[in-house]
C-alpha cells in the first residue's frame, strides 16, 4: 500500500499540531508507524489521500453507527445548513432531539446538551456535587470520562495508550476528591462506602467500559452500585457516551435493568457532529441554571447542525429497531471468528464482545478490569494492527480501544476482516 500522500500531510501536520494531531490516538505512536489521512469515508468503508480503501471498525470511536455519509443524516443536514448554522438561541431541533431522547430512554426526565462526552461528564458531576452538597467521586480504573482534571487518574485508552497514569498539569488538590476503585470489585466498593459514603457525592461508571478495550460491568456489580449508591444517599451516574444508542436504543441501562440518576451521551447523539448531553431525574437536572443555582453553559450548545444530525441518525435508528439484532448478531459472529483463529494459532488472547463493541486482547487470562487489560502484550497488538492495516481493515490504534460495527458491516465484511485476521496471525505468531 503507497502512504505517501499521507506521510507528507503528516509531516506537515507536525509542524502544526503537537504531534501532527488534535486527540492523541491519532498519532498511531503506539502502533509504530504513521497515521493515515482520511479523505472521505462512504458507509462502512473510508478511503485515503493516497486512494487507499479500508473497512472501518473505529467509525470515528463510534458514533458512525449507520456507517459514513448516511443518506438520510447528509440530507437532513443539506436542509438545514443554508439557514444558518449557530444562533445561541432556542431552537426547535434542540426540542425534537431532547424529546426523542426522554421519550426512548427511562431515566431521562430532562436533558442538556453540550459540545462533547468531556463536557458532558464533567457537568453532570458538577450537578452531583451541587445537588448532593457532597465532594467525593468515585470512578474506576480503566473507565474514561474525558479529560477535564478531575476525572483523568487511571483514565484508561489515551492515557494507558500513552504509558502515563495521570497528566501533569493536573494539580493533586483536583483530583483529591476522586476515589479510584477497581473495576468489577464487589469488596473494594463496599470498603469505600462503608469509609466515605457520607462524603460521596457519586459513582460515575461506564456500564461497558470501552476505554480499557471491551469490559462489560458483571450484572451484580451493576446491582450492587444501584444498592450502595442509593443506600449512601449519593447518585449513581452512567456515562454512556460510548453505549447509548448503540448497545440498545435504551443503552447499556436496559441491558443492566438499572436506572441510573443520571447519564452521559455524546457521539451517537450527534450522528458524527460534535455533541455531548447529560440527563436524568427531573428534581435532579432542576437544579441547572437557570433553573437552580447550579451553573453551565455553552455558545454552541444546542447547536442546530448538531442537533439535526443527532435526530436523523436517532430517529432511524428508533425506526429499524432491527439494527440492533443486527449489529448484535455481527458483533458474535466476529467475536466467534477471532475465537476460532486465535485457536487455530495458538496465540494467546481473548475476545471481550458486547453487542457491536468488541476488542481482542493479546493476553492469557480473561479480562475483567483495567489490571488484567494491562498484562496485554502490546508489542504483539502493534504488529497485529499493522498487518491489518496492510490488508486494508481499520482498527483502533491501540490495544486499550473498543472495535465498532455499524449497521452496514455485512457478512461479507466480517468474513473479509477474518481472512485478515487469519493471514496477520500467521505472519505474527
Ligand atoms: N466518556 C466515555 C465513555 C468516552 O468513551 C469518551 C470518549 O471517548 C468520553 C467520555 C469523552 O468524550 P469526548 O471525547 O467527546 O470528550
Amino acid at each position: 500500500m503507497n502512504h505517501s500522500a499521507s506521510q507528507q500531510l503528516f509531516l506537515e501536520a507536525k509542524t502544526l499540531m503537537p504531534g501532527g494531531v488534535n486527540s492523541p490516538v491519532r498519532a498511531f505512536s503506539a502502533v509504530g508507524t504513521d497515521p493515515v489521512f482520511i479523505r472521505e469515508g462512504n458507509g462502512p468503508l473510508i478511503t485515503d489521500v493516497d486512494n487507499n480503501t479500508y473497512l472501518d471498525y473505529v467509525l470515528s470511536w463510534g458514533p458512525m453507527i449507520l456507517g459514513h455519509a448516511d443518506p438520510d443524516v447528509v440530507a437532513a443536514l443539506q436542509n438545514v445548513i443554508g439557514k444558518g448554522t449557530s444562533f445561541g438561541a432556542p431552537t426547535e431541533a434542540e426540542n425534537q432531539l431532547a424529546s426523542l431522547m426522554i421519550e426512548s430512554v427511562p431515566s431521562l426526565e430532562k436533558v442538556r446538551m453540550v459540545n462533547s462526552g468531556t463536557e458532558a461528564v464533567m457537568s453532570a458531576l458538577r450537578l452531583a456535587r451541587g445537588y448532593t452538597n457532597r465532594s467525593k467521586i468515585v470512578k474506576f480504573n480503566g473507565n474514561y470520562h474525558g479529560h477535564s482534571d478531575a476525572l483523568l487518574v487511571k483514565a484508561g485508552s489515551g492515557l494507558l495508550t500513552h504509558g502515563i497514569p495521570g497528566s501533569p498539569g493536573v494539580p493533586e488538590g483536583v483530583v483529591q476528591y476522586t476515589l479510584t476503585a477497581r473495576f468489577n470489585d464487589e469488596a473494594m466498593i463496599r470498603n469505600i462506602f462503608e469509609t466515605h459514603g457520607n462524603d460521596i457525592a457519586a459513582v460515575i461508571v461506564e456500564p461497558v467500559a470501552g476505554n480499557m478495550g471491551v469490559v462489560p460491568m458483571t450484572q451484580s456489580f451493576a446491582h450492587l452500585l444501584r444498592t450502595l449508591t442509593s443506600q449512601a444517599g449519593s447518585l449513581l451516574v452512567f456515562d454512556e457516551v460510548m453505549t447509548g444508542f448503540r448497545l440498545a436504543f435504551q443503552g447499556a441501562q436496559s441491558l443492566y435493568g438499572i436506572t441510573p440518576d443520571l447519564c452521559c451521551y455524546s457521539k451517537i447523539i450527534g450522528g458524527g457532529l460534535p455533541v455531548g448531553a447529560f440527563g436524568g431525574r427531573k428534581d435532579i437536572m432542576d437544579h441547572m441554571a437557570p433553573e437552580g443555582p447550579v451553573y453551565q453553559a455553552g455558545t454552541l450548545s444546542g447547536n442546530p447542525l448538531a442537533m439535526t444530525a443527532g435526530h436523523a441518525t436517532l430517529k432511524k435508528l428508533q425506526e429499524n429497531p432491527g439494527y440492533y439484532d443486527q449489529l448484535n448478531l455481527q458483533g458474535s459472529r466476529l467475536a466467534q471468528g477471532l475465537r476460532d483463529l486465535i485457536n487455530k494459532h495458538n496465540i494467546p488472547a481473548q475476545v471481550n464482545q458486547k453487542g457491536s463493541m468488541l476488542c481482542l486482547f493479546f493476553t492469557e487470562g480473561e479480562v475483567t478490569d483495567f489490571e488484567s487489560a494491562a498484562a496485554c502484550d502490546t508489542q504483539r497488538f502493534a504488529r497485529f494492527f499493522r498487518g491489518m492495516l496492510s490488508r486494508g481493515i481499520y482498527l483502533p490504534a491501540s490495544q486499550f480501544e473498543a472495535w465498532f460495527l455499524s449497521v452496514l458491516h455485512t457478512d461479507s465484511h466480517i468474513h473479509q476482516t477474518l481472512e485478515a485476521v487469519d493471514a496477520t496471525l500467521s505472519e505474527i505468531d
